[in-house]
This record gives structure tokens, C-alpha cells and sequence, in this order.
């Protein structure tokens, strides 16, 4: 069901749902005041229709974490999944969305030293080398 005027209803919808499980870990201390939030504009906008969808893309708009879950989500269009990996150069067109249960945002390890660290927000850049050893180019993301 969505519009062929631009905003994707089903997908925003898709995108507000599957947020929910990860909002502690995106935003901290605000995911509490953000789940209200979210929850009322999803009880005052139940069936789902365009304006409700514009509500939900300002409100996950307002933070980076949620906005990069709201751009996964909506880019695995029919799917909506939420991006799970992010291990690759490319955050577009990778295979993201792997069917199973998605992981919590997770942590960094350096490939060199083996030191891990957590990772504060989904949207995270890979970083450039180790917070440790200071090791260029070796620092992956595990799929756990
Ligand atoms: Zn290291």
C-alpha cells in the first residue's frame, strides 16, 4: 500500500515497528521520552495513511541513529527490514537485511590486538584504526 506520490506508507510504518527493540540501544537516555512519542503518533494514526507516515518520518528524523534506521528500513523496500551489518564500506545496496533475528547494535574489534569496544550508535562510522593499538585498517565489526 504505498503511494505513488512519494512517501512510503507501509514502509515508514514497517520502519516505526522494528525501531522499537533497538531505541535503548540508539538513543540512550531520550529512547524513553522517543518510545512515548512514537507510540502516540502510532495509536493516533491507526490504519496507517500518509499523514501519519509524515509524522513518523519527522519524529525518526529528529535523531541520526533512528533517521539511518528509517533510510535502511525504507531502501529494503518490499522487505523493510532493518539493516543488520554494517561491516562493509558500502551502507547502501550491501547485503543488509539478512533474514533471522537482527542483532543489537554491537561492538568494535581490532583484527590486530583483538580489542573490542562497544559501538554507541548504529550510525556509527567504521572507525579508521584500533582506540588501542592504533592499528590502520584492521577494525571489523563481528556478526554477533
Ligand atoms: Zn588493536
Amino acid at each position: 500500500m504505498s503511494s505513488s506520490d512519494g512517501i512510503d506508507v507501509t514502509g515508514v510504518y514497517a520502519a516505526a515497528h522494528n525501531v522499537q527493540p533497538y531505541l535503548k540501544r540508539l538513543l540512550g537516555p531520550k529512547a524513553e521520552a522517543f518510545r512515548t512519542e512514537l507510540d502516540t503518533v502510532l495509536a493516533e494514526t491507526d490504519p496507517p495513511d500518509e499523514a501519519g507516515a509524515a509524522r513518523l518520518t519527522e519524529l525518526l528524523g529528529r535523531h541520526r541513529a533512528t533517521r539511518t534506521h528509517l533510510e535502511d528500513v525504507l531502501s529494503d523496500r518490499p522487505l523493510y527490514r532493518p539493516a543488520r551489518k554494517r561491516g562493509r564500506d558500502t551502507l547502501r545496496g550491501g547485503p543488509v537485511g539478512l533474514p533471522g533475528p537482527v542483532p543489537p547494535v554491537s561492538i568494535w574489534k581490532c583484527g590486530a590486538c583483538g580489542h573490542t569496544w562497544p559501538r554507541a550508535d548504529a550510525a556509527d562510522p567504521v572507525p579508521e584504526k584500533c582506540e588501542h593499538c592504533r592499528t590502520p585498517g584492521v577494525v571489523r565489526m563481528p556478526s554477533i
